[in-house]
């Protein structure tokens, strides 16, 4: 496969060395898990973001189960609460809900930024909805000041799916004045899974919030439940982030400007270089919204396109090929009818999308993709 979707390896490339000289510290120093490292990300997080507070888990599943569970230790949730989340996400994000014993309530997706359609949010608004969770899909910022007022006319907590953009701003500021997605909302959940676009080499991810209490019930959650040795406060679990992940990412985010610069200029050159009337490709948003964790474009017969690029050496992926509501662990959910984020499931694609990729690369796969017929 000349372009695969992705190449770790190649991704990963520029920060080998780097990353084989901390590794050594590391296992030098011998201390392996919330150490030095760790904590040093956690701070450098919050600088980056305009957080207060930052709290490393083992990933990013890990960082959305906790937050929810944080809410409810501190009584703010109860089991049985509805959240609002967006019918187009990964499952992850509703796994996060319906973990903690609370009811995920779908809303569709625009159709212009696939992002949760805040225009749909308030008429799912009921008694028993305690949270708002944006997910900011695919490295696009989902944040406006319609958002903001339904939140607050209505008590509701806007909890944030970070996973997929990290460095992404918005242009309308979040609840405490940050514009960064991570900041925007009263709570956040990051992954550094590799293949994000800050990626670690291994399974890590982050809460961060300018809620002190709820970072420090997160922080006992994933320690046991303890904050104090030998003392459990909590039911929790072990969810805690290794020096060596702490360490990777702590080169990484140095760089994150640079690659997320990298990919908008990769998607802006495929956004005129390809042009296909079968294919419906991606708005960009204002400027610095969108990181581009993913290219994705609309096709109605997607399944062909992707044969088709494959056998022309383009890797491609669907994000996602089945959405959570129709999910077999979903049983409950699966008469709903959801029809956008239905008819996504079946038409979209996402091309190969890195900052390694050169300008000839992307005209190379954007001819491929004309061509097809
Ligand atoms: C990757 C991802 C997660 C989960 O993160 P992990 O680190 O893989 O557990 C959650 N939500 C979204 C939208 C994701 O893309």
């Amino acid at each position: 496969m000349k372009y695969p979707h992705l190449s770790l390896q190649k991704a990963n490339e520029p920060y080998m060395a780097e990353m084989k000289a901390v590794a050594a510290e590391v296992i030098e120093g011998g201390w392996y898990i919330r150490g030095k490292y760790v904590a040093r990300l956690e701070e450098q997080l919050c600088q980056y973001l305009g957080c207060r507070y930052a709290v490393a888990t083992g990933n990013g599943l890990d960082a959305l189960r906790l937050m929810l569970r944080a809410y409810i230790e501190l009584g703010v949730m109860r089991p049985g609460d509805e959240v609002i989340v967006p019918s187009n996400t990964y499952v992850a994000s509703v796994l996060a809900v319906t973990d903690n014993g609370l009811v995920p309530v779908f809303v569709e997706p625009s159709a212009d930024t696939y992002n949760l359609d805040t225009s749909l949010v308030e008429q799912a608004v009921t008694p028993r909805t305690r949270a708002i969770m944006v997910v900011h899909l695919y490295g696009r910022a989902c944040w406006d000041s319609r958002l903001k007022e339904v939140a607050d006319r209505h008590g509701l907590k806007i909890v944030e799916d970070n996973a997929q953009a990290f460095g992404a701003v918005s242009s309308v500021p979040g609840l405490q004045g940050a514009f960064h997605t991570g900041a925007l909302g009263d709570v956040a959940g990051l992954s550094f899974y590799p293949t994000k676009n800050l990626g670690a080499l291994g399974d890590a991810g982050a809460v961060t919030t300018d809620d002190k209490a709820l970072a420090d019930v997160v922080r006992a959650l994933g320690n046991y439940g303890s904050a104090v040795r030998y003392v459990n406060e909590y039911k929790g679990v072990n969810s805690r982030m290794d020096d060596l992940q702490a360490a990777f990412l702590l080169i990484k985010l140095k760089y994150i400007d640079e690659e997320n610069r990298r990919r908008a200029v990769v998607a802006r050159a495929y956004t005129e270089s390809i042009c296909n009337e079968r294919i419906l490709l991606p708005q960009a948003g204002e400027s610095g919204e969108h990181i581009w964790h993913q290219y994705v474009v609309r096709c109605a017969e997607r399944d062909r396109l992707m044969r088709y690029l494959e056998a022309e050496g383009v890797g491609t992926l669907i994000h996602y090929p089945i959405p959570p509501h129709k999910q077999q662990c979903y049983r409950e959910y699966n008469a709903l009818y959801l029809p956008l984020a239905e008819q996504l499931a079946h038409e979209v694609l996402s091309l190969p999308m890195s900052s390694y990729l050169t300008e000839d690369d992307v005209h190379e796969i954007a001819s491929v993709v004309n061509r097809f017929a």
